[in-house]
């Protein structure tokens, strides 16, 4: 059987439920995975590895490389090392991280960057999979393609790699051994180790100008051929969406059979932590036009027969469901298309030891964008259409997982203008979603309504802000002798007329003294007119309105709210709030990072951020 060492750096198992789940694979592929976490490195040996090396590796939110591989980096980061090292080595590496992190997939890239740097080689080309659009959308490919990069590995590398290793170990052997007499072995072997081009002979021969071959140039081992064999495999993945179902072979699943339950069981089994909701969507309208640079669409949810209940601010989960196309796929891989009357409940085998990476039915978070107050019985949130380019099929874009699906459910009651206005009621049967509640308990108004409010929500970072104007909309309303604090709006977008998120209702909030303060910037849109100050993000903006915003949050114990992109803009807020802070009252930078600070604790400067 073909060996190939596995290692998995893991921060929460999920890196090592995919080398166990790839190790399991690996026999009905005839291979044999010697599988190890990366931090035993008593088990295995690089120096010496003639098989081919997999790893897969995970990130730490700080963009490290998981705790369990911090002593193999810091081995191999060792400077005394020489380029060539690993020479012998050819890998290939999965790595795993989150897109709304910075340093994304940076734990892989570490290991990967210095492995080269070492002179290993990639047999197969690297992966990298995002836990925000969902692992399995490259994880499922690249495991995939793995089988047939191995196999192409060891096809051609097969005499050669198998003489090396039996030439190593006999020269071991001689030298170990025999010590009166190890010369003859000894020679034979290393001249068929040079004629065969064992890299390890080769580059420390070259150094000596001894070489055969004295370059890399004439490196008999394979060159990574990994993407004609990762890239274009005559079959395609188990899946061209993305992959929510089991990837294990049918040989791992146990089937259980049942007569169908209600709907709402079977939803049920999802979670059994939070209550599921299985709500119809009673209105969508696209917000943005159709040459906006993101796609946001508005969705209404009819709550009103269920005791789902919220408050502006909270967020809450939509669950995914799993698409048709692959339950049809799943169902014939298992030879039972036949049996879909039936409830079909899958589960992992007990007696492997594959556990975590059954994919499962992913809830996703979004903030509430309606007030109950004005909404009775309803729910609104906004979403964009997430599309990025695949990667197994290139040029092609692709839809996030839940939006993509989440846009095909409400295309048949959706609006295509700019005006969210009653939907009428439509012919065909509302179209329906499940959700759970998920309270947030600190993004919410301030409870005294007299304290000033500042709300900091570029793109679909508004949604939470719409649900707190409706809100103080009707509690003006409600109560006309009331004394309400200041609602400062900070929004931003890319074009005035493509994706100004709710213009119409932000300009009756405006204009009824609801919202007192409206800023919008720009950030794709020329500027208009000399005079105007370069205002192109919404930080620009509060920058030009220093001096209120610190009189707020210093003077009038006003609130702080920002929502959105936690990357880039909340972090650049976050400076921004640091300078003007710094400014207006006269302080170093490091007093005024302790002011803000300060402002944090006290819940006055709150974030509902997207990383
Ligand atoms: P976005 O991509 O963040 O873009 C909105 C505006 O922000 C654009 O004009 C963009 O300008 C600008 N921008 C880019 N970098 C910035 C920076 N460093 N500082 C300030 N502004 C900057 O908007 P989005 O696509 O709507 O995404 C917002 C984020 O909020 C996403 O992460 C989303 O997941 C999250 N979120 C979603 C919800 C929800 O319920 N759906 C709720 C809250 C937050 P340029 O592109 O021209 O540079």
């Amino acid at each position: 059987m073909r060996r190939f060492l596995l290692l998995y750096a893991t921060q929460k198992g999920q890196a090592k439920a995919i080398a166990e789940e790839i190790c399991e694979k690996a026999f009905a592929h005839g291979f044999s995975a010697d599988l190890h976490c990366i931090s035993e490195s008593d088990k295995y040996d690089l120096k010496t590895e003639t098989a081919p090396l997999v790893v897969v590796v995970s990130t730490t939110g700080t963009g490290d490389p998981p705790d369990t591989a911090r002593k193999f980096v810091k081995a191999i980061q060792d400077k005394a090392l020489p380029g060539d090292f690993l020479a012998h080595l050819h890998y290939g590496l999965l790595g795993l991280g989150d897109s709304e992190y910075t340093y994304f997939c940076n734990g892989g890239k570490i290991i990967d960057k210095r492995l080269q740097e070492l002179g290993a080689r990639h047999f197969y080309d690297t992966g990298h999979a995002d836990d925000c659009v969902g692992l399995e959308l490259v994880v499922e490919p690249w495991v995939d393609g793995l089988w047939a990069a191995l196999t192409k590995h060891f096809t051609s590398s097969r005499g050669k790699a198998e003489r090396i290793g039996a030439l190593r170990v006999a020269l071991d052997a001689s030298q170990r051994m025999d010590p009166l007499k190890p010369e003859l072995l000894h020679i034979e072997s290393q001249v068929e180790l040079l004629r065969l081009g064992d890299p390890r002979r080769r580059d420390s021969e070259a150094r000596g100008q001894n070489a055969v071959d004295g370059g890399r140039s004439g490196a008999p081992v394979v060159e990574s051929e990994s993407k004609s064999s990762s890239l274009t495999r005559s079959e395609p993945p188990l899946s061209q969406a993305a992959l929510s179902i089991p990837a294990a072979p049918p040989e791992y699943l146990h089937v259980r059979l049942q007569e169908c339950p209600g709907q709402e069981e079977s939803q049920a089994s999802v979670t059994s932590v939070d209550p599921i909701f299985q709500v119809p969507i009673s209105k969508a309208v696209q917000l943005t036009t159709n040459d906006a640079v993101k796609t946001t669409l508005l969705v209404e949810l009819d709550i009103s027969k269920t005791d789902f209940s919220y408050q502006p601010g909270d967020a809450f989960n939509v669950i995914c469901p799993n698409s048709d196309s692959e339950v049809q796929n799943l169902l014939q891989r298992l030879q039972l298309t036949d049996r879909r009357e039936h409830c079909v409940h899958l589960k992992i085998k007990e007696d492997t030891k594959k556990k975590e990476h059954l994919p499962k039915l992913q809830p996703r978070p979004y903030s509430c964008a309606s007030s109950n107050l004005s909404h009775p019985g309803k729910l609104r949130f906004i979403f964009n259409i997430v599309e990025f380019l695949s990667h197994t099929t290139k040029e092609v874009l692709r839809k996030g997982v839940c939006t993509g699906w989440l846009a095909a459910v409400v295309a048949p009651v959706l609006r295509p203008d700019m005006r969210v206005s009653r939907a009428e009621g439509g012919k065909a049967p509302a179209p329906e979603i499940s959700i759970s509640p998920r309270t947030t308990n600190f993004f919410h108004l301030p409870s005294d309504s007299s304290a000033p409010v500042i709300m900091v929500g570029p793109g679909t970072g508004i949604a939470p802000f719409i649900g707190f104007l409706q809100h103080r909309e009707k509690l003006q309303e409600q109560h006309p002798d009331g004394h309400f604090g200041a609602m400062w709006l900070f929004f931003g977008c890319r074009h005035k007329d493509r994706d100004y998120l709710f213009r119409e209702e932000l300009r009756r909030f405006h204009q009824r003294g609801v919202l007192t303060h409206l800023k919008v910037s720009f950030s794709r849109d020329a500027p208009v007119g000399e005079e105007e100050a370069p205002v192109k993000y919404v930080q620009d903006n509060i920058r030009l309105h220093s001096e209120q915003v610190a009189r707020l949050l210093l003077h009038e114990r006003g609130c702080i709210y920002v929502c959105g992109d936690a990357k880039n803009m909340a972090k650049d807020v976050s400076d921004t709030l640091v300078e003007i802070i710094s400014k207006q009252a006269g302080v170093e930078k490091l007093e005024a990072l302790k002011m803000l600070a300060t402002l944090k604790e006290e819940k006055r400067y709150l974030q509902d951020i997207w990383s």
